[in-house]
């Protein structure tokens, strides 16, 4: 279908090793990274190759977003909010090629099963995809009949989530029903060989991440069991948050619009305040929440309508971080692209090496996207998106 080259040679790009900048050729086989050498060191011979200009561009990780309501989420203010499904498209122009869907609030509208069929479909165009069991309330929707089963035999579920704790929209769970969700991913994880993550959604109430402290305290399982999200909403759950990164707990920080809300902590914020208060930055992952419903104030702070969420907050993120040099450029890839992988047991992604998949980023000097290639196809090139889902326009 593709008139793509199986093979393609990316030559003289900047690349990070431990941190150092160094200039590659990187050799693209099909879907994975086959060799990064020396400049001039990749000899092809008899093969049809694609060359690509890599000078004065560098290459990181593509961007794995862990928390994307791909089938859309909202619904809050009645069905005409219901939030619409996201494109391909959409995530590749953020330097997006993996992502984690989830439900919401509505598990009533919206099913599991729909889910991962969406989850499929954007990986048939061209994205890599996971996603969470559940919704917010507890007991929460599966598909098997439970969360340990659905984690440990449907191949693409890795964990659940996201669960709602201290706010308004959620289940109200007893301590014990939280713990008992936790378990059921913990022994799903095990049996399945994943992560079995749960993802906590923390809504502004003032119990905050109380639960999972006393998980902590309680119980026998271990902090790297659950991850918080939303977790820089408010200044008192982002001081939690410190706290729960000093147990060796993960959190998760959301890419709200700038300029944030008064009592919100925004990404750039977050990341100051973490790197001053010690080694915490592999325990760290942001997402976009993309495909929920915004709010849209006017001047006078006034709501005027809603809005979809998307990953362009979360991609202005990671730029402003590089640019006002918070995060370095290989420090930025870590949190947005290998943290990801690692933290939810991701393999062959959200590192540069051979045998992994060719998730590539090309940034130019300005940080912005010139090639985004996904399992080896090109998705964007030239700065031009090429990556078109079932139903978009073709050009
Ligand atoms: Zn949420």
């Amino acid at each position: 279908m593709s008139e793509e080259k199986f093979f393609k040679l990316i030559s003289g790009v900047t690349v990070f090793e431990k941190g150092e900048a160094t200039t590659r050729d990187l050799l693209l086989a099909g879907e994975k990274i086959a060799a990064i050498e020396k400049p001039g060191k990749i000899k092809i011979d008899g093969l049809e190759v694609e060359y690509v200009e890599g000078a004065g561009l560098q290459v990181i990780p593509g961007f794995i977003d862990p928390h994307v309501h791909i089938t859309g989420g909202g619904g809050e203010g009645g069905p005409a909010t219901r939030a619409p499904e996201i494109q391909v498209e959409d995530c590749v122009s953020y330097g997006v090629t993996g992502v984690i869907g989830l439900l919401g609030t509505d598990s009533v509208t919206r099913h599991l099963s729909s889910l991962l069929a969406k989850a499929r479909a954007l990986e048939i165009e061209g994205l890599s995809t996971w996603v969470m069991v559940g919704a917010y309330n507890l007991p929460t929707p599966t598909i098997t009949g439970s969360v340990r089963s659905d984690i440990a035999l449907i191949d693409r579920v890795i964990g659940a989530g996201e669960i709602a704790l201290s706010d308004h929209r959620s289940s109200q769970p007893t301590f014990e029903e939280f713990i008992g969700l936790v378990a059921e991913c913990r022994v799903g994880g095990m049996l399945g060989g994943k992560a079995g993550l749960a993802n906590i959604h923390l809504g502004d109430g003032r119990r905050g991440l109380d639960y999972l402290f006393r998980m902590v305290e309680e119980t026998e399982i271990p902090p790297t069991q659950v991850i918080p999200t939303h977790i820089n909403r408010s200044r008192y759950l982002f001081s939690q948050g410190l706290k729960w990164l000093e147990k060796g707990g993960y959190f998760d920080l959301t890419a709200m619009p700038e300029p944030v809300e008064e009592d919100e902590v925004s990404v750039l914020q977050a990341f100051s305040e973490i790197k001053a208060r010690g080694d915490y930055l592999h325990q760290v992952t942001v997402s976009s929440d993309a495909n929920g419903s915004l709010p849209v104030f006017d001047q006078s702070g006034r709501l005027v309508g809603l809005t979809v969420a998307s990953q362009k907050d979360y991609f202005r993120a990671f730029q402003e971080l590089v640019r006002q040099k918070i995060l370095t450029l290989p420090e930025a890839s870590q949190v947005f692209s290998t943290n990801v992988a690692e933290i939810y047991k991701l393999k062959g992604k959200g590192t540069l090496r051979p045998g992994y998949d060719a998730d590539l980023l090309l940034l130019d000097g300005e940080l912005q996207l010139k090639y985004v290639f996904s399992r080896g196809k090109t998705m964007l090139a030239n700065g031009q998106i090429k990556a078109r889902g079932t139903f978009s326009a073709r050009k």
